[in-house]
């Protein structure tokens, strides 16, 4: 389909985009496609989301189907592996998507899930005739309204150099992973890195309250030392010496704790699917899944360091 695919870069004729899930990320991803000038139709199974899309300038059609016929592109922003694969596949008698698409079509998934969903998904998509990609994001909410998402894409090298444009839309980094897998596997990874080191930045923080140093003291030692990252330099668990970081609005997200609890869960099932004999990333899955459980899931992941905190006495 490369050479079908009508130019996702330039006028006069821009790719048709099927773009289904109008969700929290979704529906501003799509925006920013209308707005650049795509031809995007969108779908939603909840009306209340095709109603909001609506509003916001989305067309809209009532069934996945109608949104698919003649598009060069389906983009799917789902909440998992399971609503990929079945909308795939078809569930309750409905046709899927891989069967009602015309030949050839470029099946975009930027949802976030598990690598081996990932590459059944393309497989499925590849067996039936279309092309595949994976290109999950990081970036938030935030990053979808303003255009600034980082997609880390698995695809084949002349399917990505053929998507790019219309990614470039949605996104400010684009990083080509591998082949199909590799943007979730890259996702995934990074994801285990974000979770581990922001419980490690909190404990420290904790550990410094209980030793008497101020949060500003640490925060200058270790931001300019071995132990600064992202959890400690952008998104400070402590109010004060990032203003911009959550903790300075009572952990409002940001990234919310169920958004980490099922990253890590992710990363729980590569590391077990592949043997790997790693003992953090499990453990991290755990503290997450109880951060969320106990009033974490809607606020920002680095507010895990209020549980140490209530859980460290005197
Ligand atoms: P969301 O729940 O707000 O949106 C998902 C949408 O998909 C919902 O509106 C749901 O009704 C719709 N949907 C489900 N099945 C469908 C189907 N078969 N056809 C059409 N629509 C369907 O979730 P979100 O926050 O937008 O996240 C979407 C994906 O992006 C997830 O995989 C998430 O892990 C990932 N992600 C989210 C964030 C974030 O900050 N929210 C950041 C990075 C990645």
């Amino acid at each position: 389909m490369s050479e079908n695919l009508p130019s996702m870069d330039s006028a006069p004729q821009k790719a048709h985009v099927a773009f289904l899930g109008l969700g929290h990320m979704g529906g501003p991803m799509a925006i920013n496609l209308v707005q650049a000038g795509y031809r995007v139709v969108g779908f939603d199974v909840v009306p209340a989301a095709l109603e909001t899309a609506r509003a916001h300038g989305i067309p809209t059609v009532d069934s996945a189907a109608e949104a698919i016929a003649g598009a060069d592109v389906v983009l799917t922003m789902l909440p998992s592996g399971k609503h990929l694969l079945d909308a795939y596949r078809g569930v309750g008698g409905q046709p899927g998507l891989l069967s009602v698409a015309g030949p050839d079509t470029l099946f975009l998934d930027c949802s976030t899930i598990n690598v081996d969903e990932a590459r059944e998904a393309s497989a499925l998509a590849l067996g039936a005739g279309h092309r595949a990609m994976d290109a999950p994001v990081s970036g938030g909410v935030v990053g979808a309204e303003a255009g600034t998402l980082t997609f880390m894409v698995g695809a084949p090298p002349e399917d990505f150099e053929s998507v790019k444009p219309l990614l470039e839309v949605m996104g400010k980094r684009i990083v080509h992973c591998g082949d199909h897998g590799a943007g979730q596997a890259a996702k995934v990874c990074n994801n285990m890195i974000l979770g581990v080191s922001m419980i490690a930045v909190s404990e420290a923080f904790v550990l410094g309250e209980k030793l008497g140093l101020t949060h500003q003291a640490l925060f200058d030692v270790a931001s300019a030392a071995s132990g600064q990252c992202w959890a400690l330099t952008t998104n400070c668990p402590v109010p004060g010496p990032v203003p911009t970081s959550p903790a300075n609005r009572d952990y409002q997200p940001g990234f919310a704790g169920a958004l980490m609890a099922k990253d890590l869960k992710l990363a729980l099932n590569a590391l077990e699917s592949t043997g790997v004999a790693a003992r953090l990333g499990p453990l991290a899955s755990e503290i997450y899944d109880t951060f969320a459980a106990e009033g974490g899931a809607d606020r920002d992941f680095s507010g895990i360091i209020t549980d140490i905190r209530d859980k460290s006495g005197r």
